[in-house]
């Protein structure tokens, strides 16, 4: 075990006791320091492969906490993380030695049922989010794990179950409250600071901490869901079927296929299917889905909007390994097929996977300008998730999301999304914000002219 680290400034100076003990003292929230008992568990997040090792974790209460932070890192001329959910798969919600802003102390969450809102702060999981939305008859657009954090997703862009009837997750967003570097909390919507509420909407944690966000809610209550699983042997099949099933299905329905192995380590091919609208309607449109050969399993049932939010959270339990590779597709080819299923049998390890995501619909429908999310058209989006236990075996899992991804490429549209990378080249970050690059470059500048907010997937501001 690595021996406690001490709070140093980015040139490896120690900040003193004394500078330590008075923000303390100013702190409604916790601080948590390398000696504290807490320690340990604060510096974790869900993926084993991260091991870092703050120097000071600051666990918020509100805003006043959060301008703290901002300061007394400022001052002190320390690395800064922020923490949301912590489920970004490189760990970009922790650092070694400087400063963690950390939110996960901040869950507030009040729905206006009335005008279809709901205020969210920075810390909220989507699970929290559905728990309060669900009771009013209401849901966000979200992603499809309970445990991730709103924060993270909404500001990358977010994709889920309701995306192409209702968008994006921050297509959804009315309005951002947000520390920026300078320590002044600001508020971002349509009429206040709007090239930064432009900037939020897709540019990731790159321009402040935003301490809470304004959604549009929509009626959603009940929905059809659920996975159909089907032999491996039948994989190529089954993804040419899913395809075109995609292709021609109303934009209540958002379906993802999986290449996976079932619980008991057999081979598989999934598609897991939501659809959002009339029940009685949904079940004519998903007869094909379920008539189309022979499944091993068909759960699709109806159910509460929560339950379908925490189908697959098993797959991803806290402390195994995990290594992302993604990529948005050019298109869905059965030569692009042939070779996912090629991967997925050469896998090498029974709990790793390969998921294709279709979006399109309402999320496609916003000008690529409009907000900074410029992965407007892509469909396809394709993810090599590698996940292990045996902390040794971890260059042979990684080998083989690296080498799927490169074999991949010639089908590739050369476009990511922001949220589903992993630890990857300035080039790759840049062709995720694509064409608004430039001008997110200009509003980094703006309000982040230093770069504090740097361990994110990072725009660099304007020189
Ligand atoms: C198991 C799993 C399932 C996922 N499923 C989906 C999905 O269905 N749809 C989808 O779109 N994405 C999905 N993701 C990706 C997810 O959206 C991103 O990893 C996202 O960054 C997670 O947000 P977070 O707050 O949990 O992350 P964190 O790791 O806490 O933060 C991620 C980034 O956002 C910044 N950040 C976090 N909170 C704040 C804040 N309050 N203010 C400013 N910056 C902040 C951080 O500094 C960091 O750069 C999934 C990830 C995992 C691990």
């Amino acid at each position: 075990m690595k021996t406690p680290c001490e709070l140093k400034n980015t040139k490896g100076m120690a900040v003193g006791k004394d500078r330590i003990e008075r923000f303390q003292a100013s702190f409604r929230g916790e601080v948590i320091q390398p000696t504290d008992f807490a320690y340990e568990k604060a510096r974790k997040i869900w993926n084993a492969s991260i091991d870092k090792h703050p120097g000071l974790i600051a666990r918020c209460a509100g805003i006043a906490d959060v301008v703290a932070a901002v300061n007394f890192a400022r001052e002190n001329g320390l690395l800064v993380a922020v923490r949301g959910g912590g489920h970004n798969v490189s760990g970009r919600a922790l650092c070694d030695d400087g400063i963690v802003i950390d939110l996960s102390g901040m869950k507030g969450i009040h729905v206006n049922a009335r005008n279809r809102t709901a205020r969210v702060q920075g810390g909220a999981t989507l699970g929290d989010l559905d728990r309060e939305t669900h009771v009013f008859g209401l849901a966000v657009p979200a992603g499809i794990m309970s445990k991730t954090g709103i924060a993270g997703l909404a500001l990358g862009g977010g994709v889920g179950w309701l995306v192409r009837k209702y968008g994006l997750t921050c297509d959804n967003v009315l309005s951002f409250d947000i520390v920026t570097a300078d320590g002044k909390p600001r508020l971002a919507n349509s009429e206040e600071n709007e090239d930064l509420f432009w900037a939020l909407r897709g540019g990731g944690g790159n321009f402040g901490v935003v301490t809470s966000f304004e959604f549009h809610a929509h009626p959603v209550s009940t929905v059809l869901g659920g996975l159909i699983i089907y032999p491996r042997d039948r994989a190529a099949e089954v993804l040419r079927f899913y395809r075109d099933f995609t292709q021609s299905a109303p934009e209540e329905l958002t379906a993802y296929a999986a290449l996976i192995h079932t619980p008991e380590g057999v081979p598989a091919v999934a598609v897991v299917a939501c659809y959002c609208g009339d029940l009685t309607e949904g079940q004519k449109v998903l007869k094909s889905l379920r008539s189309f050969s022979s499944p091993i399993a068909d759960a699709i049932q109806p159910m509460a909007f929560p339950q379908m939010q925490t189908l697959l959270d098993g797959a991803f339990p806290e402390g195994n390994y995990n290594y992302w590779k993604s990529t948005f597709l050019r298109e869905l080819s059965d030569d692009a097929i042939a070779l996912l299923v090629e991967h997925a049998n050469r896998a090498t390890s029974p709990l790793t996977g390969i998921v294709i995501e279709y979006y399109s619909g309402a999320a496609s429908r916003v000008g690529v300008a409009e907000t900074a999310f410029a992965q407007r058209q892509a469909q396809y989006d394709l993810i090599f998730l590698a996940q292990w236990t045996e902390p040794g075996e971890s260059q042979l899992h990684i080998e083989w999301a690296r080498t799927s991804a490169d074999s991949i490429r010639p089908f590739s549209s050369g476009l990511y999304y922001l949220n589903y990378l992993g630890e990857e080249s300035e080039d790759t970050i840049k062709a995720a914000f694509g064409p608004n690059y430039e001008q997110l470059m200009a509003v980094k500048k703006k309000y982040d002219p230093e770069n504090f907010f740097s361990l994110n997937q990072n725009i660099k501001p304007q020189a």
